[in-house]
C-alpha cells in the first residue's frame, strides 16, 4: 500500500495526516506530491472536486514554504469566495503542525482594509479569488512579486466565470521562475492556452480518464414528459429518502420554482441563485453543510464552489447546454471515496443528448423507469418502519405510557399497525400525476391571477429576506397575512412567500420597495430587531427616510 511516508512528506505533515485519519494517497495525492517535493517543475493537473487535490498541491506548498519567513511566498488562486474559504480552512488544517504558519484568504464581499491588515501581519500563503486579488494588488495592499509557488486551482470554473483578463494581469505582477502548478476538472482549449501561456514544460498528470468524470459515480436517467420534471424529482425523492442532493435548474426562476414546491410539499429544501445576496448565500450553504436542509435547489452559476461532502445525489432538473458544465455538476457528488449518483431528467426529443454525453465523457448512462405509486410507497414504509425502529425512547413519556396502553388495550395489534399507518400517511396522494397537475393549477392561480399578472416580468417584483422563520412558529401562510397585515398590503401584493427555518423570503411589486425597507426599518419585535433586506445581488438597498421605532402589533410571535 502506498503511504503518506513514501511519499516524501515530514513528520510534522506526516502527524497532521494521522489527526485527519487519512490512511493512505488519493490517486491525485500520489502522482503529484512526489513530483511537487522533489522537482522546482510546473504542474498542469486533470482532477475532479472531491478527489484530494488541495492535498495534492497543499502539503507540497507546506512543506517548500519557510515558516521563519513572514513574506508571501505561495499564492493559490481559486474561482469562488466559498472555494477560497474552504482551501484556506482546508490548508489551516494539514498545515496544523508547522510552526508560525500564516494563511490569509482575499476574497470579494468582505472588508477589504480587515484583509489587508492581516496580510500586513505577514502572509507566507495567500488564497484568493481573481477579482479581489487583483484590486489588492492594484492598491498595494499585497505584494506577490517574489512568490515562488502559485495554483491556479479550478482553472476551467475560473475561465468560465471570466477571469481570463485578471489572471493574466495577475500573473504579470508575479516572478517568472516561479513553480505553477495548475488544477482543472477539464482541458477545454481556453485552459491549454493559460497552460502554453504562462507554464514551462509542465509535467502532466491526469487522474481518470480526461474530461471524464468520476468513477464512483453512477448516472442516471429518466424520460419525463415536459411539464413531469417535478414529479419525476418527487418519486426520485421517494425511492431515496435519505437523499442529500443537489437540484440543478438553468434558470433563476425555474430554481425558486423547484425550491418553493418542495417546500410547500414538505421537504427541506431551499434554492441558491444569483437573486440572493452574499449573506443570504452563506445563510443558505450553511444550513446545506449543516443538513438543516436536505434538497439545495441551484443555478449553475450560484452552485460554483459549492464544497459539501456527502452529497448523495445530483439531479439535473433540465440539462445544461455544455457537456462540461454536466461533468462539473456531477463531480459534486461521490467525493472522497463515496458513491454518488447523478440523475438526468430529459425529454424524448432531447435524447440523443445522453449518447453526447456518454461518447465524450466516456461514462455510460443508465436508463431508469419511474417507479409505480406501489413502488414508492413500499418504499416510503419501509423508510417509516426503520425509523420508528431505531427511535429512542424517550423517558419523560413514561408517565403517560399507562394511560396510552389503558385506551388502546382492546384494539388488536394488526388494527393497531392499521390505524398508526393510515393516520401517518393519511396526506400520501396515491395518484401524483393527479397531484402535479393540481399543483399546477394551484401555482396557475397564483402567479396568473390579475394582480400578479402585472408583475409576471421579474424585473418589476422585488424580492426581500426577513431574519424570520419556521423557529418564530411561521408557515408561510401566517407569514404572508403577517406580512400583509403589517404593510397594510392587498391579497395578492405579498406573494412567493418562501420560509426557511431561521429566516425567509417574500415578493412584492417594485413599486412596494420603499414602504417594506422603511416599514421595517427599527422594528423591534420581542427585543429582537427585525431585518429585512432586498436580495439583490451584491447591493444593499438603504430607504432615503428612517422612520421611528416602531411596536409590532403582533406580540404573540415568539422571536428567540
Ligand atoms: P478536495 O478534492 O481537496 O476538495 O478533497 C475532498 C475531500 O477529501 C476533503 O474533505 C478532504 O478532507 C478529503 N481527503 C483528502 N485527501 C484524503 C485522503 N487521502 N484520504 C481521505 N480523505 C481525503
Amino acid at each position: 500500500m502506498i503511504t503518506f511516508k513514501s511519499l516524501g512528506l515530514n513528520a510534522q505533515l506526516l502527524k497532521a495526516v494521522e489527526n485527519l485519519g487519512f490512511e493512505s494517497p488519493t490517486e491525485v495525492q500520489h502522482k503529484v506530491i512526489p513530483i511537487l517535493l522533489e522537482n522546482n517543475t510546473d504542474l498542469v493537473a486533470l482532477a475532479q472536486t472531491g478527489t484530494g487535490k488541495t492535498a495534492a498541491f497543499g502539503f507540497p506548498i507546506l512543506q517548500k514554504i519557510n515558516t521563519e519567513n513572514r513574506n508571501t511566498q505561495g499564492l493559490i488562486i481559486s474561482p469562488t469566495r466559498e472555494l477560497c474559504l474552504q482551501i484556506t480552512n482546508d490548508m489551516s488544517t494539514y498545515g496544523q503542525g508547522l510552526k508560525n504558519l500564516n494563511i490569509v484568504a482575499i476574497y470579494g464581499g468582505a472588508s477589504i482594509t480587515e484583509q489587508a491588515k492581516k496580510i500586513k501581519r505577514g502572509a507566507q500563503i495567500i488564497v484568493a479569488t481573481p477579482g479581489r486579488l487583483k484590486d489588492m494588488i492594484k492598491r498595494k495592499m499585497v505584494n506577490i512579486r517574489s512568490i515562488e509557488y502559485c495554483v491556479l486551482d479550478e482553472a476551467d470554473e475560473m475561465l468560465n466565470m471570466g477571469f481570463y483578463e485578471d489572471i493574466k494581469d495577475i500573473l504579470k505582477n508575479t516572478p517568472n521562475d516561479k513553480d505553477s502548478w495548475l488544477f482543472s476538472a477539464t482541458m477545454p482549449p481556453e485552459v491549454n492556452v493559460i497552460a502554453k501561456k504562462f507554464m514551462h514544460d509542465p509535467k502532466e498528470i491526469t487522474v481518470g480518464t480526461k474530461n471524464s468524470s468520476a468513477k464512483n459515480i453512477s448516472h442516471q436517467y429518466y424520460i419525463v414528459g415536459a411539464r413531469e420534471r417535478y414529479s419525476a424529482l418527487r418519486a426520485v425523492i421517494s425511492l431515496n429518502t435519505d437523499i442529500f442532493g443537489c437540484v440543478f435548474c438553468r434558470t433563476k426562476i425555474e430554481t425558486q420554482k423547484v425550491a418553493d414546491k418542495l417546500i410547500k410539499d414538505g421537504y427541506k429544501a431551499a434554492a441558491i441563485h444569483g437573486d440572493l445576496s452574499q449573506n443570504q448565500r452563506d445563510a443558505v450553504m450553511q444550513s446545506f453543510r449543516k443538513k438543516k436542509i436536505q434538497l439545495l435547489i441551484a443555478t449553475d452559476v450560484a452552485a460554483r464552489g459549492i464544497d459539501v461532502d456527502d452529497i448523495t445525489h445530483v439531479i439535473n432538473y433540465q440539462l445544461p447546454d455544455e457537456i462540461e458544465i454536466y461533468t462539473h455538476r456531477s463531480g459534486r457528488t461521490g467525493r472522497a471515496g463515496k458513491q454518488g449518483t447523478s440523475v438526468i431528467f430529459i425529454t424524448k426529443s432531447d435524447q440523443r443528448k445522453i449518447r453526447m454525453i456518454e461518447n465524450k465523457l466516456q461514462i455510460k448512462l443508465a436508463k431508469q423507469e419511474m417507479p409505480s405509486n406501489e413502488t414508492i410507497f413500499s418504499n416510503k414504509v419501509t423508510h417509516w418502519i426503520n425509523q420508528i425502529k431505531n427511535t429512542p425512547v424517550k423517558s419523560d413519556l413514561n408517565n403517560y405510557f399507562s394511560d396510552a396502553i389503558e385506551s388502546l388495550k382492546d384494539i388488536d395489534k394488526e388494527t393497531l399497525i392499521e390505524l398508526i399507518l393510515s393516520h401517518e400517511f393519511k396526506n400520501f396522494d396515491f395518484n401524483p400525476k393527479l397531484n402535479d397537475s393540481r399543483e399546477r393549477n394551484v401555482e396557475q392561480r397564483v402567479n396568473f391571477d390579475r394582480s400578479d399578472r402585472k408583475i409576471n416580468a421579474p424585473q418589476d417584483k422585488d424580492r426581500f429576506f426577513i431574519n424570520v422563520g419556521a423557529r418564530d412558529q411561521y408557515e408561510w401562510q401566517t407569514l404572508k397575512d403577517f406580512l400583509r397585515s403589517f404593510l397594510k398590503l392587498g391579497q395578492e401584493d405579498v406573494f412567493q412567500v418562501e420560509v426557511m427555518k431561521n429566516f425567509s423570503f417574500f415578493s412584492t411589486h417594485k413599486n412596494h420597495r420603499d414602504l417594506v425597507l422603511k416599514s421595517f426599518d427599527n422594528l423591534i419585535m420581542d427585543e429582537r430587531k427585525v431585518n429585512v433586506e432586498l436580495t439583490k445581488k451584491g447591493k444593499t438597498y438603504s430607504p432615503k427616510s428612517r422612520s421611528k421605532k416602531k411596536k409590532s402589533g403582533f406580540k404573540k410571535k415568539k422571536f428567540r
